[in-house]
């Protein structure tokens, strides 16, 4: 169903619908089952990794063996998913358009390519980001263009699961911003969240559970204060200024990690009169 209109609150360049990014300028991915916050340990005072140094069984160079195959392991385990998680991104975005919507978006912006998805490696603490665009026909009688752009963010995307949740969230923008006409995350969102989770969940390989669409959970709580890990790079939010860095450590292995807050920016000195404004408009 294509209806010739202008372009409706949608610049004509792929941008991000303004009012998304301002509203919720953080996708951010803060578990809170698998990092709880509250329970962030302290740092225990003068207690480092005991090791002892007379300990000399097993041998150095056997640890070092050992070290360097488990990093060998998981480098290895990196390079695979990174190597498969493009097509694996592409080919369930697919599938939830064919399954979810008939593949209408895919048809809607097949004159513009269908669905763009760019890994965004400059993407902060935003797991995913949607951009879409209608842009009305230059001759009367013709179909708007309409363009659809989802990007993710590699540092945040390293499992399946993840990319599968992130994904979905970002296809809800852009089915209810191309097939809705909304933006933001308001019933008619919920709702297309609500039809990938029930379409989805008797799928052979993405079914059982593990599409979740949400907007207040795991994938985004719009904390105003976040703090990321040096050494697993995962993140805490808090709403209130409570991590002491300085005391806190976040408990990964290989840590404890140093937390270094991100949220909000701790800011070189700027110009005045760009401090209060908050909003992470759209890089690209
Ligand atoms: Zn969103
Ligand atoms: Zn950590």
């Amino acid at each position: 169903m294509f209806i010739n209109l202008l372009t409706i609150g949608l610049s004509p360049t792929l941008e991000a619908p303004s009012r998304i990014s301002n509203r919720n300028p953080l996708h951010l991915l803060v578990n809170r089952s698998s990092s709880p916050i509250d329970k962030l340990p302290m740092t225990p005072k003068g207690k480092s990794t005991p090791r002892k140094a007379t300990d000399k069984t097993p041998s150095k160079t056997a640890l070092k063996k050992a070290e360097a195959a488990a990093k060998r392991q998981a480098k290895e385990e990196k390079k695979a998913f990174d190597e498969k998680k493009e097509s694996y991104a592409e080919n369930f975005l697919r599938i939830l358009d064919e399954t979810v919507a008939n593949g209408e978006v895919a048809r809607m912006t097949q004159s513009t390519g269908g669905i763009q998805i760019k890994w965004n490696n400059l993407l902060q603490s935003t797991a995913g980001r949607a951009r879409y665009n209608i842009a009305s026909p230059r001759s009367s009688g013709a179909d708007p263009k309409y363009t659809a752009l989802i990007e993710l963010n590699p540092k945040i995307l390293d499992s399946e699961d993840r990319i599968l949740c992130t994904a979905t969230h970002e296809y809800c923008h852009v089915a209810n911003g191309l097939i809705s006409r909304q933006d933001g995350h308001g019933p008619s969102f919920h709702q297309w969240g609500a039809r990938c989770v029930e379409a989805m969940a008797s799928h052979q390989e993405y079914g059982g559970g593990r599409i979740k669409v949400t907007t207040k959970h795991s994938y985004e709580i719009d904390y105003k204060y976040v703090w990321v890990c040096q050494l697993c790079e995962k993140k805490f939010g808090r709403s209130s200024k409570s991590i002491n860095p300085e005391r806190q450590r976040c408990p990964c292995a290989g840590g404890p990690g140093l937390l270094v807050q991100v949220k909000p920016k701790p800011r070189a000195k700027k110009a005045a009169g760009t401090e209060d404004k908050e909003n992470e408009s759209p890089r690209l």
